[in-house]
């Protein structure tokens, strides 16, 4: 088996200076398309399981399906990654559900939806530092807020991240990975126009990256939201009104900053769903769910393997061996919360 941790991970694209996907999943479908992708491309990959998602699948279904993606795609490096963690007690269930990594999202309070002050996301962030690094798994802080819900997590307002606090904030919390905010959002409806420089901060990356250049960036919100997936699945009856995501130079233009996980989780609905309305138009008389599953999950495929192509990702999955948990775990308690193996 393959399981890594995502500090390992993301320390060998800091290396290789390439971004690494991290994918959402619910189901099995969205679990096969994601490593058939990482095979076809030979990419090291995060998988990653939101609360929403976890409560969807129910834990110990979603657990089984992301081991068996470890034990049936061996040569393939994948981090188990909690999304949004709203509180220290969802990331010590997930660690002991046996994530490799995860997020301890302290900008907003446990609610999901309401922002946080520095002093209890500093506070919150700290304590599953302690907690997570003690057993050798990652940990993902965010510091800013981005737009757009989904989930029902976010607070529907942005606050651009703080170089100075971003500084200050992995000083005392120790992460590994700094989710920063940009001016993106969640979901399918980020920008009514393209975005330009104006909209998107890459600017807060180059500096954050510049000042903190052992600390993983993290994009959050990096559908790029591609007009064919749109348009398709309008020809077939949807009703998605006009919008953009991030351009994927954007990101390209990120990943030469500093960033090393990209979240991309709409893009795969959107090409699920429209391959899913082709299907039941193309052939009405149709009910075998597999009928209208398997184009869903080639189309999900084809997104994932065109971004780890773009992310520089692919040709990856083999370039090391993984440093098991009790090993990291020696590791932070040698080097201290913040590693300087980068
Ligand atoms: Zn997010």
């Amino acid at each position: 088996m393959a399981l890594v941790t995502m500090r390992q991970l993301l320390d060998e694209a800091a290396k290789g200076n390439y971004g690494v996907g991290a994918f959402n999943v619910n189901n099995l479908e969205q679990v096969q398309a994601i490593m058939e992708a990482a095979r076809e491309t030979e990419s090291p990959v995060i998988i990653q399981a939101s609360r929403g998602a976890r409560k969807y699948a129910n834990d110990r279904f979603l657990y089984h399906l992301m081991e068996a993606a470890a034990e049936v795609y061996p040569e393939i490096s994948v981090a188990l990654h909690q999304d949004h963690g709203n509180s220290p007690e969802t990331c010590k269930s997930a660690i002991d559900l046996g994530f490799t990594s995860v997020m301890m999202d302290g900008s907003l309070m446990d609610d999901g939806k309401t922002p946080a002050d520095f002093e209890y996301n500093v506070r919150v962030t700290r304590e599953v530092v302690e907690m997570a690094h003690e057993v050798g798994v990652t940990v993902e802080g965010e510091l800013g807020t981005l737009g757009g819900i989904e989930d029902g997590v976010g607070s529907g307002e942005v606050h651009l991240t703080d170089p100075d606090q971003a500084v200050e904030f992995v000083e005392r919390t120790g992460v590994d990975a700094l989710a920063v905010a940009i001016g993106t959002s969640h979901g399918a409806y980020k920008f009514t126009s393209e975005p330009d420089r104006d909209v998107l901060a890459m600017n807060i990356i180059e500096e954050i990256n510049e000042r903190l250049p052992t600390t993983h960036l993290v994009m959050h919100g990096s559908s790029s939201v591609p007009k064919e997936l749109v348009d398709t699945i309008n020809r077939y009856g949807g009703e998605i009104r006009p919008t953009f995501g991030v351009p994927v130079r954007e990101i390209q233009e990120g990943i030469k900053h500093g960033v090393r996980k990209v979240n991309v989780d709409t893009d795969l609905r959107l090409a699920a769903t429209g391959a899913i309305r082709k299907a039941f138009a193309e052939d009405p008389s149709e009910f075998d769910p597999r009928y209208y599953l398997k184009p869903a999950r080639a189309a999900m495929q084809e997104v994932v393997r065109a971004r780890m192509e773009a992310f520089g990702q692919a040709g990856h999955a083999r370039d090391y061996d993984p440093i098991s948990l009790h090993d990291m775990a020696a590791r932070y308690r040698e080097q201290g919360h913040q590693l300087t193996t980068v």
